[in-house]
């Protein structure tokens, strides 16, 4: 799995530079949506945590030079998230009904999109915090919006002596050993590797 996840930032200097050359390969963006949406229902928001290009270049890269400070409220709240969701999709529907359908045209349009996206998750991810714009990306919310909670992390209070670490690590601010439902865990499993009493596990129901 981590060669898959040191592998995955390719993606982003595929698109965003052979993208201009060959606008066809915006349609990885498409391919991501289908994957992650498919894998959503059974495990959350895993695709997150392990093959998403920004996300894990974030993790990999830009949380060297990140500010790391806390994630805005902002960013947790359900109604600013569905609004940032809708406008999004509706921008991605309004530029594809103006392009008049062509096939390479519509992938050019994939490509903007992906180089506008990355630009403004990097801007994120330095000045507030490497997975900060994944508490309210789309994609993210989207994910949330199939999982039908089969893959949570649990914690075996009888082990667990309180030490902070697992919420001190977890890269989305969670607390994770304090708060039972977890649908923004990117599955990133730092938390796990972490916790000195082998209290957190996945639960697979
Ligand atoms: S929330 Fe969006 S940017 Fe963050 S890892 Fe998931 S798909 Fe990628
Ligand atoms: S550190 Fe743990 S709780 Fe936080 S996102 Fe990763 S797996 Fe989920
Ligand atoms: S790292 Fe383990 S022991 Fe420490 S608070 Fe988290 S679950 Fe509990």
């Amino acid at each position: 799995m981590l060669r898959i996840r040191l592998i995955c930032p390719i993606i982003i200097p595929v698109v965003v530079i052979g993208g201009l050359i060959y606008p066809i390969l915006g349609y990885l963006l498409l391919l991501d949506m289908l994957l992650l949406i498919g894998i959503s229902p059974s495990k959350g928001r895993w695709f997150c945590g392990n093959l998403c290009s920004r996300g894990i270049f974030n993790d990999l890269v830009l949380s060297k030079i990140s500010r790391k400070i806390k994630i805005p409220k902002l960013f947790y709240n359900s109604g600013f998230r569905i609004a940032l969701l809708i406008i999004m999709m509706g921008f991605m529907v309004f530029r594809i009904i103006g392009s008049e359908g062509v096939f390479v045209k519509l992938g050019g349009i994939f490509v903007g999109i992906y180089i506008m996206q990355t630009l403004i998750i990097s801007v994120i991810a330095i000045f507030v915090s490497p997975r900060a714009w994944c508490q309210i990306c789309p994609a993210g919310t989207l994910q949330r919006l199939f999982d039908l909670k089969k893959n949570t992390i649990v914690v075996d209070k009888e082990k667990c002596i309180d030490c902070g670490l697992c919420s001190k690590v977890c890269p989305m601010h969670l607390k994770v050993n304090e708060i039972k439902y977890k649908p923004d865990c990117i599955k990133c499993g730092r938390c796990i590797d972490v916790c000195p009493k082998n209290a957190l596990k996945y639960s697979r129901q």
